[in-house]
């Protein structure tokens, strides 16, 4: 594997590996590893391809009360895992690299990305689709890795592919749990015992809602109202949105279609903000 800090090692790397015949992969994450993200390299490295993770925590993408300046970063260990997982290139950019002084050009997508986390994050998908499209085309990979922990996002690079014909393929991967039911995250490690108790209970939503739509059940009214009822109990939880929307366009359905559908949480537990959802 090699260890890549600089935008211009990592075009000239990427190039050798595509003359060399390899297809390659782009896995894109903000670090601190954990079993999502590996979920990614396993696929793509199962499909046969070369793997190019960036461990990059992209300040463009946090808004100035967010947490970019404490979200974890363990590069070291995250570059020894990817070496065992046998990752092409690791790619841990310092923040210059990326985005040096004076950079002023950004990619939006202004549909997509407006609803669910758009509303309260307004930097948020501007900072990763800027981001994602300097990686694209730097490595221009054959595929890009995404996990369906971030549903809107999948859907706002997808709109983006759509919309500037950007020959890449988009592979996801479906949200990897913790035995108890908490889909991972690198925020998670900002969880107490107690707090993750009290996120537990979106799981308890989630389950909920995945029983009442097998159900039968087709009106997002009756399974937000349902869902809402379970979140109540937690003193410490506050919802910011939850919703049923159409899976590519993220708006709001007046009914479940199921395959289309996708059930979305944003959630404070204290001071910790977190998401999660079910397809539908
Ligand atoms: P992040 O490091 O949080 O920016 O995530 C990098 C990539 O890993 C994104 O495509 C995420 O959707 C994906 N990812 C994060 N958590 C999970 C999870 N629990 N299951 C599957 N994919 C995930």
């Amino acid at each position: 594997m090699q260890k890549i800090e600089t935008v211009q090692e990592l075009s000239v790397a990427a190039a050798a590996l595509r003359a060399a015949g390899q297809r390659l992969a782009l896995v894109p994450t903000m670090g601190a590893l954990h079993a999502g993200h590996l979920s990614l390299v396993r696929e793509a490295r199962g499909r046969g391809y070369a793997v190019v993770l960036s461990d990059f925590v992209n300040p463009v993408q946090f808004g100035p009360s967010e947490d970019f300046a404490k979200y974890p970063r363990t590069v070291a260990a995250d570059a020894a895992w990817c070496e065992k997982e046998g990752v092409a290139l690791f790619f841990s950019p310092p923040v210059e690299e990326m985005f040096p002084r004076g950079f002023s050009t950004y990619l939006a997508e202004d549909r997509v990305s407006k609803p669910l986390c758009g509303v309260s994050r307004l930097a948020l998908y501007r900072g990763v689709l800027t981001c994602w499209l300097k990686l694209l085309h730097l490595v221009q990979p054959a595929a890009v890795m995404m996990g369906e922990k971030d549903p809107q996002q999948v859907a706002v690079v997808r709109k983006a592919v759509l919309d500037l014909s950007i020959p890449i393929e988009i592979l996801t991967c479906p949200t990897v749990r913790d035995a108890d039911g908490l889909a991972v995250s690198a925020r998670n490690t900002y969880l107490t015992p107690s707090q993750r108790e009290e996120a537990l209970a979106v799981w308890r939503a989630l389950s909920r809602v995945k029983e009442m739509v097998d159900g039968g059940v087709r009106s997002p009214d009756r399974i937000v109202a349902e869902a809402t009822h379970i979140l109540a109990a937690k003193r410490r939880l506050r919802v910011i949105y939850i919703a049923v929307v159409h899976r590519d366009t993220m708006e709001a359905l007046r009914e479940v279609v199921p395959g289309q559908s996708l059930f979305a949480i944003a959630y404070w537990v204290d001071e910790v903000r977190l998401t999660d959802n079910l397809p539908l």
